[in-house]
């Protein structure tokens, strides 16, 4: 090992910072993140640092670099483009025995800063030895991604219990097992998820109970699977699909994102096929109230979002009346996600400042939807489940007014490989569907901003291949 981590106290203690620009700054955030009393030594200042001296955070001094300054202090910080102060700090420095670190020069320092990743008080720190900073950054954001934002919360609610249960579970083992299960299981994520309050009072049932057991019920957690590219799914998304003891799947999730779902869990095909429901929408319903009262960790997993044309307001609308905990997890909806990868922005300055998503399918059949509302000039249409009244809408929105020559999008199997989009005119779109075979799941975007599709096509699913 070249270096060894250690973790600083610097609260209230005097660092010196030699040098006022951007590089500088970046140094200076992080000692006053930490709590120290810093002061610049620079002749001019970036805007950041000017600001912060403007609001007391810092002390700042215009004289050139004496090595009296150095006296008294933590911690020193050369961060000059002038290569015989940073030598004479970093001299000066080791004389009285100061901490020092000279800025993308390893020779000349005594510490090297880590990539560094807060989730206060967690804190992890990522070193290459001066090898490869670029190398540490990357490391960095895969921990990121991780490492759920709410750590430090968790972190504070495990240290606020740490002697309850330290009193209740005396035998070391016992206490040890109790904390990896708090950490992994539901009551972490009622704190990644907000729900602090909650938490605490879960925490506290567990230390309660007799057993420290698990409680009886399980959670359900209603997930939006995106369009398809599994590299669209949240993070949350992806953590929970990892712990989840079962799924319960529509067949809008693409196999490449339930290929992310833990391996040993149960999966459970809940269909939803055009007039054709695998399960009844009750059924389903039902389910997963019986999963999670038998104390399961479920995962409803749908397409797109859970909340737009997804019916995860019904689902959990049974949870609710039944008491049980739920969470949703937003996903990327189709629109999104299908305009995106056709180069079709939903709004644009020079040709929509509005756009509605409807369906068109509706429960009795038909296609019966507030016409004149949808025939607005400057404005995009994203149907979904549209295909099979293809004919109808198109006729509709003409009939209603809309130029018969406007654009439309058809986005087939929208972010994966598999995609295919088709462009035409209301006149045309119909036939474009019979005869190119259009097949579900397959969006249909109306407007002039399909114009921008010829220019603005970036995704080649073919070249993935
Ligand atoms: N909750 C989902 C929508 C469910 S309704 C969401 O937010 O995306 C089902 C309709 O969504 C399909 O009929 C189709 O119109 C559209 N859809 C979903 N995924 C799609 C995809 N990958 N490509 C094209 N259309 C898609």
């Amino acid at each position: 090992m070249d270096f060894l981590p250690i973790f600083l106290d610097l609260k209230r203690r005097p660092c010196v910072v030699i040098g006022g620009g951007e590089v500088a700054a970046r140094k200076i955030s992080l000692l006053l993140n930490a709590g120290a009393q810093v002061t610049v030594y620079a002749p001019t200042l970036c805007d950041s640092v000017q600001r912060w001296a403007g609001e007391g955070k810092i002390r700042h001094e215009t004289r050139e670099f004496r090595p009296e300054m150095l006296d008294g202090c933590a911690l020193a910080i050369a961060a000059t483009d002038r290569a015989a102060i940073n030598r004479q700090v970093s001299e000066s420095a080791k004389t009285r025995g100061i901490p020092v670190n000279v800025v993308d020069q390893p020779s000349l320092c005594t510490f090297i800063m880590p990539s560094i990743i807060d989730r206060s008080p967690v804190v992890m720190a990522v070193s290459t030895g001066g090898a490869s900073p670029v190398l540490a950054r990357l490391i960095r954001a895969r921990l990121e991604t991780l490492i759920p934002a709410g750590y430090g919360r968790l972190a504070r609610l495990v240290s606020a219990f740490r002697d309850k249960v330290k009193q209740r579970f005396t035998h070391p083992p016992h206490r040890r097992q109790f904390w990896e299960e708090v950490l992994q299981g539901p009551i972490a994520e009622l704190v990644y998820s907000g729900q602090e309050d909650a938490a605490e009072k879960a925490l506290q049932q567990r230390i309660d109970s007799a057993d420290g057991a698990k409680a009886a019920v399980g959670e359900v957690y209603l997930v939006g699977g995106g369009p398809g590219d599994p590299d669209l799914l949240t993070f949350r998304a992806l953590r929970l699909m990892q712990q989840a003891d079962v799924v319960v799947y529509d067949r809008l999730v693409s196999p490449a994102v339930l290929e992310l779902v833990r391996r040993d869990a149960e999966r459970i095909y809940a269909g939803k096929e055009r007039d054709n429901h695998a399960l009844p929408q009750e059924d389903i319903n039902h389910l997963l109230v019986r999963l999670a009262k038998e104390g399961k960790r479920v995962v409803r997993l749908k397409g797109g979002d859970p909340f737009i044309f997804g019916r995860g307001g019904e689902e959990i609308d049974t949870l609710a009346a039944e008491g049980i905990s739920f969470q949703v997890v937003p996903g990327i909806t189709a629109a999104a996600g299908c305009a995106s990868y056709a180069g079709i922005p939903l709004t644009h300055r020079d040709y929509a400042q509005s756009v509605v998503f409807v369906t068109g399918h509706l429960q009795d059949g038909s296609v019966n939807l507030n016409w004149p509302a949808l025939v607005q000039p400057h404005q995009t249409i994203v149907f979904y489940m549209g295909l099979h009244g293809i004919a109808t809408i198109c006729r509709e929105l003409i009939g209603h007014g809309m130029p018969t020559s406007t654009m439309a999008a058809l986005v087939q199997q929208g972010t994966t490989r598999n995609q295919r989009v088709l462009t035409g005119d209301l006149n045309t779109l119909p036939a474009i569907v019979a005869q190119a075979k259009v097949k579900a799941p397959t969006l249909i975007i109306v407007g002039d901003v399909v114009k921008l599709h010829d220019r603005l096509d970036w995704f080649k699913p073919n070249a993935a291949n």
